[in-house]
């Protein structure tokens, strides 16, 4: 097939990620694409910065994209693209998300887990150990359990569908409606209201946006049923903590299961790290990982040679 661009053109690769992580991207990226010229951004002459038309970008420096003057897109290396549509402020240059089969699957698996952990009282009896207290709590079926995921993307999707397949009544909002199999979905705020006062057990995966940021705030998140559990694993700008901390501390909520924080990593002086209704978690529930993300990232780049042609990309009004 006639390449449709000039294969030549350097690839620069924009992350503030230590240098060693750094070579580990560039090495794998290497391996999968070839034939092209990938490099790190520092090492690109500033005279040829603006021949660059795309970008292979993690974490990226916004100062230093902005040296690339010619970029037409950019290719995440991270599902979440929260700080770049927050941090470059060049709407024309498009940006190309990692949607990866993989990544998917961990953050599936993550939320099957943590659900599980709350489903089967598993801090409660954390604590009883520690006090020496033998005592059943009550057994509740799976099906009696109703679990609610804010989001039904590519990693929200996925995760309701699992809970599904393991026996959970699953229900779903987003901001288009939808039609689904075992998942009731729910969309527009009479929709969030009819998600949370069900939902025993609450999930995020919404990206943060301007109409996210601090969506679950004591307003919203006093809708969920007494004793209910939240499991946060999109981002931290979308809940209000020392509000869901209050609503923890007067006995309103009962637990909730914290991946991400506005604040990365955690401060050592927070209080979440030792709130006995807490589970703090280090950003772990579903990491690039690097061989498949760079996969995906050669596919859509040969794709674009071949045929001058886009995955779907961030729509910057939208904000994901
Ligand atoms: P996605 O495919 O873009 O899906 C976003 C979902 O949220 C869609 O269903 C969308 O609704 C819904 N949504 C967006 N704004 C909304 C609003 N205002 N009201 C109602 N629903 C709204 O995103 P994704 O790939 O699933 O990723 C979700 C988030 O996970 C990322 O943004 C990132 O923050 C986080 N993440 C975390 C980790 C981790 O390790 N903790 C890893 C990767 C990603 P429509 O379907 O109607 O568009």
């Amino acid at each position: 097939m006639k390449a449709y661009r000039h294969v030549n053109c350097v690839i620069p690769l924009i992350s503030r990620a230590s240098e060693t992580s750094l070579q580990q991207c560039l090495e794998q990226l290497t391996k999968v694409l070839p034939e092209e010229n990938i490099r790190p951004a520092s090492s690109i002459p500033i005279s040829e910065r603006s021949r660059c038309e795309m970008a292979i970008v993690a974490n990226p420096d916004p100062k230093e994209v902005a040296t690339f003057t010619g970029l037409k897109w950019v290719q995440s290396l991270w599902a979440g693209v929260e700080q770049l549509v927050s941090e470059l402020d060049n709407q024309e240059l498009k940006i190309v998300r990692l949607i990866d089969p993989r990544l998917t699957e961990a953050m599936a698996e993550a939320v099957l887990a943590w659900t599980l952990y709350l489903h089967r009282d598993m801090p409660s009896y954390a604590w009883q150990q520690q006090q020496k207290r033998w005592r059943a709590l009550p057994y509740h079926p799976a099906r009696e359990r109703t679990v609610g995921i804010l989001g039904l993307g590519e990693l929200g999707l996925a995760s309701a569908k699992r809970l599904a397949a393991n026996g959970f009544n699953v229900l779903g909002w987003s901001r288009n409606a939808k039609q689904l199999a075992d998942i009731s979905s729910y969309n527009g705020r009479p929709g969030l209201h009819s998600v949370l006062e069900q939902s025993q057990i609450l999930v995020c995966l919404l990206p943060l946006t301007k109409e996210t940021n601090k969506l679950l705030d004591k307003q919203t998140l006093s809708q969920l049923p007494k004793d209910a559990s939240v499991i946060n694993f999109s981002r931290g700008g979308i809940i209000n903590t020392m509000q869901l901390v209050d609503l923890l501390d007067c006995g309103q909520l009962k637990h909730a299961v914290m991946d991400v924080f506005e604040e990365e990593p955690l401060s050592k002086k927070s209080k979440l790290w030792t709130h006995p209704n807490i589970t703090v978690l280090p950003h772990i529930s579903a990491p690039t990982q690097l061989q498949s993300a760079s996969e995906i990232v050669a596919r859509n780049i040969r794709r674009y040679r071949e045929t001058g042609q886009l995955p779907a990309v961030v729509d910057w009004q939208l904000g994901y």
